[in-house]
């Protein structure tokens, strides 16, 4: 998977990422106002006059002015991929860390007694646990939570959403984490 550049406004809060193409369109269209950090991430672009392929190097991070398809805090609704990324693989009930496919996703409160799909409701489970637990809560089960489920803040968020986060990125991220994200 190719590096992502992390995208900032112009008041330094991280959107979103970007690809190296609409990266390197932003450049030349002159709407970066300014980057942080080092890469060797490369774009390679057309053939001048002389022969020669231009490359450009992409920094790691990059403020724009420019429009935005969410609001600058917008959280997606939760997907099993980062529910199980922001548990760290654990199961919340055992404490045992499992691969991605012998996860499941338990709804604290279950849905058939009106527990929601939201962040809050929602934890990373063994599918031992998942199907002991049943259609209780924890206390029912007697089944305690080890964590807190929480919804991701827009860092944590960009965090999770994404596997190759380059060191700058991520030391850029993490001041923006919550006591909650237990990454170290
Ligand atoms: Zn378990």
């Amino acid at each position: 998977m190719q590096p992502r550049i992390l995208r900032l406004n112009k008041a330094g809060l991280p959107l979103e990422w970007l690809t190296r193409e609409e990266t390197a369109t932003l450049m030349v269209k002159g709407l970066v106002l300014w980057s942080l950090g080092d890469s060797d991430i490369r774009i390679r672009g057309g053939i001048n006059r002389h022969g020669v392929r231009s490359e450009l190097i992409l920094p790691p991070i990059i403020a724009t002015h420019g429009d935005l398809k969410y609001s600058d805090q917008h959280v997606p609704a939760v997907c099993n991929r980062l529910l199980f990324r922001r548990d760290c693989n654990l199961c919340m009930y055992c404490g045992d860390k499992f691969p991605p496919d012998m996860l499941t996703r338990d709804h604290i409160i279950p849905r058939s007694r009106g527990g929601s799909e939201k962040w809050t409701n929602l934890v990373t489970a063994c599918r031992r646990c998942n199907q002991r637990k049943g259609n209780s809560t924890p206390e029912e089960a007697n089944m305690p939570l080890l964590a807190v489920p929480f919804k991701p803040n827009k860092m944590e968020y960009l965090a999770l959403a994404n596997r190759h986060i380059l060191s700058d990125q991520m030391s850029f991220l993490k001041a923006g984490f919550s006591k909650h994200m237990r990454w170290n």
